[in-house]
């Protein structure tokens, strides 16, 4: 049965920047919303130590100050966050029923932001040795690497950005990408290149995680030759992309081939009634300012399709 409480006009699920900033306009459209956090309060932002490209912060701000910063500024307007995980989803029908780790709730109206998750490697070592030398968290897990060296695997922007962070602590870090030229942004590549304790293994793939109770090395191919060698390594952060988190929503939300939500140009889903924001529709941005952007808009989209229905 569900609690009063629980019977609202707006959920959001998700907390990261598209939750918060749906849920900061909702709540100045007076519409109470609630946020159910998921597992990571303030969303992949809140992993990063600097965010220096979102505005209004020159000198850049914490991952995680700028999601509090969000967080106060939505609850400020009467947004209620709950620490809580949707499981369940029923959207055949208004009131849209989702089940959560602790209760219930009946929402008029749902604004899906649950964001991406780093994708795997899929190759031996990586799962058994996840918190023993592998991680997808330089901000959670950097500071465990002092005076080690250090392998980062991916060539974007987060993989960029992250071995340059973690340079505070390693010895040196090791950028190996699969390819000749980098997809990150030219400041970074620039910044990443001039470092001194960056190195780069370009045309090559870790193959394996090696080690028995902690890593001790990585198993690289070189893409181009086939030659294999194995290269020392206290720790290997991954950075090779990111998956949507939007299986709960399979065969209820219209979805592309690799699980993104399909939205129209008003946040629109398959279903009426039904918005989504960020990266969880989102494959071609994904960035803190864009899709606090769709956060703002879907929210602004679901006030006008309340406000429709009563009249
Ligand atoms: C290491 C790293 C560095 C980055 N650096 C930058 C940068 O410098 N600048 C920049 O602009 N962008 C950066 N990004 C990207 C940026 O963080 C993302 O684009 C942004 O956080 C996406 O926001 P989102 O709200 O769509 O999703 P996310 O931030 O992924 O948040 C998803 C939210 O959904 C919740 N959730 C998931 N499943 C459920 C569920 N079943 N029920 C309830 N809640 C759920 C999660 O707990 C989380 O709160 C970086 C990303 C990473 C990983």
């Amino acid at each position: 049965m569900t609690d009063n409480a629980n019977k609202v006009k707006m959920l959001i699920l998700g907390s990261g920047p598209a939750g918060l900033a749906a849920a900061l306009y909702a709540a100045r459209a007076e519409l109470a919303p609630v946020v159910l956090t998921g597992t990571q309060l303030g969303g992949q932002a809140a992993l990063t130590f600097t965010i220096e490209n979102y505005p209004g912060f020159p000198d850049g701000v914490g991952g995680a100050q700028l999601g509090e910063l969000f967080q106060r500024q939505a609850e400020h307007f009467g947004t209620r966050v709950e620490f809580d995980t949707a499981n369940k989803v029923d959207l055949s029908a208004r009131p849209f029923k989702v089940t959560t780790d602790v209760g219930e709730y009946e929402a008029e109206t749902l604004i899906v932001t649950t964001g991406a998750s780093p994708i795997h490697l899929n190759v031996p070592g990586e799962d058994t040795l996840l918190g023993r030398g592998v991680s997808y968290c330089a901000t959670c897990d950097g500071a465990f690497f002092k005076e080690k060296k250090v392998i980062v695997v991916g060539g974007g922007d987060s993989a960029l950005e992250e071995a340059i962070f973690i340079t505070r602590y390693a010895s040196s870090v090791t950028i190996i990408h699969r390819r000749e030229e980098f997809r990150a942004g030219a400041i970074l590549q620039k910044r990443a290149k001039d470092h001194p304790k960056i190195q780069f293994v370009l045309n090559t793939v870790v193959t394996e995680v090696v080690g028995k109770d902690k890593m001790e090395a990585a198993r690289l191919k070189n893409v181009a030759t086939g030659e294999e060698t194995l290269l020392d390594a206290d720790g290997i952060f991954i950075f090779v992309g990111h998956t949507p988190n939007t299986q709960l929503f399979e065969g209820q939300l219209k979805m592309d081939s690799h699980g993104y939500i399909e939205t129209d140009m008003l946040m629109q889903t398959s279903v009426a009634g039904v918005f989504a924001a960020g990266e969880a529709a989102d494959p071609h941005f994904r960035q803190v300012v864009t899709s606090a952007g769709m956060g703002a808009a879907a929210a602004i989209q679901a006030t006008r399709f309340l406000e429709a229905e009563s009249g």
